[in-house]
């Protein structure tokens, strides 16, 4: 346990690259970046709706944050996926009722084995600081192919029913939320399943966004 601690605050150095340098610079995001990180950290980005669902993107996928974000993918509790968390807290989220729940877009078969699942471990942070629940609210179907290798469209015809609401007690709002957000087929259809469990309002929230 401490050894996640002292990886994430700690040790000297970069959080992104783990250059060692004199003059470390403390952005608006609150991580210690080296002055070339710092500089490529992306301005912050806000709405960017999608037809029908509202979808907010802290920031666009790229710069520091693209890189932070591919480190933190696979390496569960690492420095980056720290500091992803808390940059993440740092910044403007959309305000939310405590009535709200949060949840995430289920992870696929291969990743719900690994045990680790940054949607998860930054959106729980990110519910606990606006006072909200987290729960589990879908459930993924199994699925044919590989998403990533798809373009839009078959991404959406392939993701078509591929979420189904777990049961429970109806949140009247939710937000989903998601590492990256690409075509938002995804964040589509869990709005969708979730609406027709009876949710009333969805709102979707992702760490970065493909413009
Ligand atoms: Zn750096």
């Amino acid at each position: 346990m401490w050894g996640i601690f002292a990886d994430a605050f700690l040790l000297p150095g970069c959080v992104a690259c783990g250059e060692l340098e004199e003059r470390m610079v403390r952005g608006d995001h609150g991580l210690r970046l080296c002055q070339i990180c710092e500089q490529a950290w992306p301005k912050a980005l806000g709405d960017l709706p999608l037809p029908g669902l509202s979808r907010f993107a802290l920031w666009p996928y790229e710069g520091t944050v693209r890189r932070l974000l591919v480190q933190a993918k696979d390496m569960p509790y690492c420095a980056q996926a720290w500091a992803l968390r808390r940059a993440a807290l740092a910044a403007r989220v959309p305000l939310v009722s405590t009535e709200t729940v949060w949840c995430v877009t289920p992870p696929s078969r291969r990743r719900r084995w690994s045990a680790w699942y940054l949607p998860k471990f930054v959106a729980e942070s990110l519910a606990r600081s606006h006072r909200c629940q987290f729960r589990s609210l879908l459930v993924r179907k199994q699925q044919r192919g590989n998403q990533s290798d798809l373009s839009g469209a078959e991404r959406r015809a392939n993701l078509q029913g591929v979420f189904r609401w777990r049961g429970g007690l109806v949140p009247k709002t939710v937000v989903i939320f998601d590492d990256v957000s690409t075509t938002g087929a995804t964040l589509k259809e869990a709005a969708r399943a979730l609406r027709e469990a009876g949710v009333q309002e969805v709102i979707t929230v992702c760490l970065a966004a493909v413009e």
